[in-house]
Formats: C-alpha cells, structure tokens, sequence
C-alpha cells in the first residue's frame, strides 16, 4: 500500500500547507481519505490523475475535508470528463451538505446531467462497510461539525491504515488505531488539551496502549510545527505535502 499526502494543512493556512487529503493506492484500488477544499491543486502538483479514483472516504464535514469534492464535480464535468462511477463515503448527511455547497458555491453544478455515476455512502458507528476491496470501520470521535465526526480505520492489501480525522482525545481513538500499520493522527497542537483537536503530548501518552506501528502526525497549526523538531520518539512520522510512505 502507497500512501501520499497530497495535504495535510488545517483550515487555517498553517505552515502554508494544503488542506487534508490523502491518497491510498493499493494493489487492487486507489483511494482518497477527505477532500479539502485544495485537493484538486494537490493532485495536480503530484500528477495524480482524479478520473484514477474511484472512491473518496470523508472523516467529517468541515470545508477543510470535504469542500473538495465542490470543485472535484465541476473538474469532472468540464476538465476530466470523467465517465467511471465515483462513490463517496461519508458521515449521515454528507449528500446534503455536499448539494448545499455545491449550490452555494457554483449554482446549478448539481442539477447538470452528469456522464457518470455519483453514489454517496453513509456509515453507521463501529459498522465494517466494504466498498470493492477496502473494508473502512468509522469510530466515532468528539469534534462539532454538524454531523457525527470519525476516525476510520481502513483494512485493505492484508494492511491497517487507520486516520482520527479531526477530534479532541476519546477512547475511540484506541481501537481505531489499535495495532495499524500506520496512524494518521491530527496533532493540532504540542501539549495542553485544546478543544476540538489533540496535542503532541496526548498523543504520545497513549501511544503504547494503541500499539500502532507507525505513526504520521498532521493537521498541525503554526505553534505545533514550531515545535515538532522536540518530537524524537521513532515510531513518529512528520506529515509533509508531498511525502509517500510505502505502508
Ligand atoms: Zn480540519
Ligand atoms: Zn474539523
């Protein structure tokens, strides 16, 4: 399993980074973990063709995860011309606040007859869904977003590959990331217990009870990337814009 970081910013701009999304490709699929808003700028620089993936997984519903999939449906009409069936998975509601967004932002983008199937997911809490050869289990997480927010946990290629999204410290996170291969786990900042999101030194605290080969922190604001030089445990990998990682 290849995984590429094709953003891994907040929603803030810290560090000038783009917004979250990460793109899986396996031996049998490829695959895209959230679309922030900048995802299709991301895939550009990398030379990641969009029409290649057929499925994008969303963690939650804040613009910096999914407002992507807005200017991923217009590319897809205009530029891509894509014709393979897209699925998007998501927390309860995602179709909804993705029309609203697209109608907010491009009028009358959804309403356009499209070449190709466009089929929206929905999961249900701790609920293994296979979608073609990659089994995703959400566990739900504590951040405010309208919706339920998740980590998820993506079993696929005999590899674990789990993501906390966005979110304060809950004990979800443990059986989510229990054992994986590789954690992507939001770091927003390097100690404290911020609302909404994780620090550094939570994290660390945990990471034996999880037992996760490898971690990635991302999704770190401006004081957590002043300091993630002080982060010397060797289980840790430092999200970059751009980085792939053999898993
Ligand atoms: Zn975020
Ligand atoms: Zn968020």
């Amino acid at each position: 399993m290849k995984l590429t970081v094709v953003g891994c910013g907040d929603a803030f701009g810290s560090g000038g980074r783009l917004q979250t999304s990460y793109h899986v490709e396996t031996a049998q699929t490829r695959f895209l973990i959230d679309c922030g808003a900048t995802a299709l700028i991301g895939l550009s620089r990398l030379g990641i063709d969009p029409n290649s993936i057929p499925t994008i997984f969303i963690t939650h519903l804040h613009g910096d995860h999914y407002a992507g999939l807005v200017w991923w449906l217009i590319h897809a009409q205009h530029v891509a011309k894509r014709t393979v069936p897209l699925t998007v998975a998501g927390p309860e509601g995602i179709e909804a606040r993705f029309k609203t967004a697209a109608e907010a932002l491009f009028p009358g983008s959804t309403g356009v007859q499209r070449r190709y199937d466009l089929t929206f997911l929905e999961y249900a809490r701790e609920t293994p869904l296979n979608v073609g050869p990659v089994r995703v289990t959400p566990f739900e997480v504590k951040h405010f977003s309208g919706a339920p927010p998740y980590a998820l946990r993506f079993e696929t290629d005999g590899k674990v590959l789990s993501f906390t999204g966005d979110t304060e410290w809950v004990e979800t996170l443990v059986p989510a990331g229990r054992g994986a291969d590789l954690y992507i786990m939001e770091c927003y900042q390097f100690e404290g217990e911020p609302r909404f999101h994780t620090s550094w030194r939570t994290i660390e605290r945990n990471l034996d009870r999880i037992g996760a080969k490898r971690v990635m922190l991302t999704h770190m604001a401006d004081g957590m990337l002043a300091r993630r030089g002080e982060v010397a445990d060797p289980r840790i990998v430092l999200a970059e814009d751009g980085l792939v990682l053999d898993v």
